[in-house]
C-alpha cells in the first residue's frame, strides 16, 4: 500500500448518500405519519431481507424491464448462488407470503414496509443507486374500490405531511386477455416508426413495446403520442374496472387525469396503474406510483390472488415535507466542578429514566460557555449545578425561552418541568 493510497479518504459510493442527524428527524417524522396512517387503513408492517435470489426479480419484475435488463445489483456469494439487492419490494413481499402461508389468514392481507432499495441507473437529481422507499401491498382484493383506497391513503399520507401542488395521473393497462392484442397493434405502429426512435426504443419494438412510453428522450415521446391508446383496446372486464375506479375517485374527491401513456417501467401491472408527481420535483418528477398485479402470485407458484400497490420514493417525498423546526423539550445540565459532576450525572439518569431529554458534557467548560452550549444545543431549560448549589440541595432552573431562572429543590425538578413544558 503506497502512502497516497493509506492517506486518500474514502468517500461514500456515487449514488448513495449519508442521512444526517437534522434530515434524519425528518425521515423519522414522515415514517411515523406513514405507519400512522397505514394502520388505521388496517396496513401490518413487514420486514423482508435486503438481498434475495436474483431469479426472483427476473420472475416477478419481468426480464423486459429495465429493472431487470440493465440496473440491477447482482453478485455472486461465495457460494456462488446469484444474489441481488432488491430493486424493489412487490417480488419479496410475494415470495413471503408464499414461504409463510400467509395466504391462509384472513383476507385481504394489507401490508406496508419502509427500507432501503438499489438500482444501477445514472445518478442525479432525485434518482439515486441506493434509495428508499414506503411501500403497501393488498392481496386477494378484485374490487376496484381499493384501487380507489390505496389511492386515496397515498393522497391522505401526502396532505398530512403538507405536500401540495401535486398531480394524480390514472390509467388501465389491460388484462393477459386484451393485452396481446394491443401489442400486436403497438408493434406494427412502432415498426413503422422505428427509425424516428432511439435504439433502446427500437429493441423494446420486438421484446416489450409497451416499455417505449418510459423513454425519456423527448423525440421518442413525440412519437409515442401517435401510437394507439390502449384504452382504446381493454376488454369489457377491465373498462368496468376502470370505470369504477374512477367513480371510486370521484367519491373520495381525488382530482386525477387520465394518461393513456401511463404503463409504469415494471412488467407485471395489469389494469389499474396510477402516479402522483409534482413539478416541484424537477426532472424526476415521480413521488409515487402504482398498480395492480393480478397474475404475479400464481407466476410463483401462489395461490390465485390477485394483488395491487404502491411505492413512494422516500428521498423525494422528505424533500417535499416543509421544514418545521420542532421545539426540543431538553434540559442540559451546567455543572461547575467535581461534585457537582457526580450530581449532574446522577440526576441525568433520573430525568431519562422519567422521559425527559436530558444533556451533559464532561468537558470542562466555564458557565459563560456552557450557557452557551445550552443555547447552541437549542436547550429549553438549563439546570445549574454549581459549589453552592451543591451545598444546599437547591439547583437554579433556567427556561431558556424566557429567561427566568427560579430555585428548586433536587426532588422538584421533575415536577416543575412537567409543570412548564
Ligand atoms: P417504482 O418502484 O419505479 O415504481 O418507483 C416508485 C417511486 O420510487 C418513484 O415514484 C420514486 O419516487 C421512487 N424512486 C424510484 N427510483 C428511484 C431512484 N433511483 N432514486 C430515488 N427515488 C426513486
Amino acid at each position: 500500500m503506497t502512502e497516497d493510497t493509506k492517506t486518500r479518504k474514502i468517500a461514500a459510493i456515487k449514488g448513495t448518500k449519508d442521512i444526517l442527524p437534522q434530515e434524519a428527524r425528518k425521515w423519522q417524522k414522515v415514517e411515523t405519519v406513514a405507519r400512522e396512517i397505514f394502520e388505521r387503513y388496517g396496513y401490518r408492517e413487514i420486514r423482508s431481507p435486503i438481498f434475495e435470489a436474483t431469479e426472483l426479480f427476473k420472475k416477478g419484475t419481468g426480464e423486459t424491464s429495465d429493472i431487470v435488463i440493465k440496473e440491477m445489483y447482482s453478485f455472486k456469494d461465495k457460494a456462488g448462488r446469484s444474489l441481488t439487492l432488491r430493486p424493489e419490494y412487490t417480488p419479496s413481499v410475494v415470495r413471503a407470503i408464499i414461504e409463510h402461508r400467509l395466504y391462509l389468514q384472513p383476507q385481504p392481507l394489507r401490508f406496508y414496509f419502509i427500507g432501503p432499495m438499489f438500482r444501477y441507473d445514472k445518478p442525479q437529481k432525485g434518482r439515486y443507486r441506493q434509495f428508499h422507499q414506503i411501500d403497501i401491498e393488498v392481496f386477494d382484493e378484485k374490487d376496484p374500490a381499493i384501487d380507489a383506497e390505496i389511492v386515496e391513503m397515498a393522497d391522505h399520507l401526502l396532505k398530512t405531511l403538507k405536500v401540495t401542488g401535486t398531480e394524480t395521473f390514472v390509467n388501465s393497462v389491460g388484462c393477459r386477455k386484451c393485452r396481446p392484442a394491443y401489442h400486436k397493434e403497438l408493434r406494427n405502429h412502432a415498426d413503422k416508426a422505428r427509425k424516428l426512435l432511439c435504439v433502446e426504443c427500437q429493441r423494446k419494438i420486438d421484446t416489450n413495446p409497451l416499455r417505449i412510453f418510459d423513454c425519456k428522450i423527448s423525440g421518442c415521446q413525440e412519437v409515442s403520442q401517435r401510437f394507439p391508446k390502449i384504452t382504446d383496446f381493454i376488454c369489457h372486464e377491465c373498462e368496468e374496472h376502470f370505470r369504477k375506479f374512477c367513480a371510486y375517485l370521484d367519491l373520495f374527491n381525488i382530482k386525477y387525469r387520465l394518461e393513456p401513456r401511463l404503463v409504469r417501467g415494471i412488467d407485471y401491472y395489469t389494469k389499474t396503474t396510477f402516479e402522483v408527481i409534482t413539478p416541484a420535483l424537477g426532472a424526476q418528477d415521480a413521488i409515487l406510483g402504482g398498480g395492480r398485479y393480478d397474475d404475479m402470485m400464481k407466476v410463483f407458484g401462489g395461490p390465485d390472488m390477485c394483488g395491487i400497490g404502491f411505492a413512494v420514493g422516500m428521498e423525494r417525498l422528505v424533500s417535499l415535507v416543509p421544514f418545521e423546526n420542532e421545539e426540543t423539550q431538553s434540559i442540559y445540565i451546567a455543572y461547575l466542578g467535581d461534585l457537582a459532576k457526580e450530581l449532574a450525572m446522577d440526576v441525568a439518569k433520573e430525568l431519562r429514566h422519567e422521559g425527559i431529554e436530558c444533556l451533559v458534557e464532561y468537558r470542562k467548560r466555564t458557565l459563560r460557555n456552557l450557557m452557551s452550549r445550552a443555547n447552541k444545543l437549542g436547550a429549553k431549560w438549563v439546570l445549574i449545578i454549581g459549589e453552592d448549589e451543591v451545598k444546599t440541595g437547591r439547583y437554579q432552573l433556567k427556561d431558556m425561552m424566557t429567561g427566568e431562572q427560579k430555585t428548586v429543590k433536587r426532588e422538584l425538578i421533575l415536577k416543575t418541568l412537567k409543570e412548564s413544558s
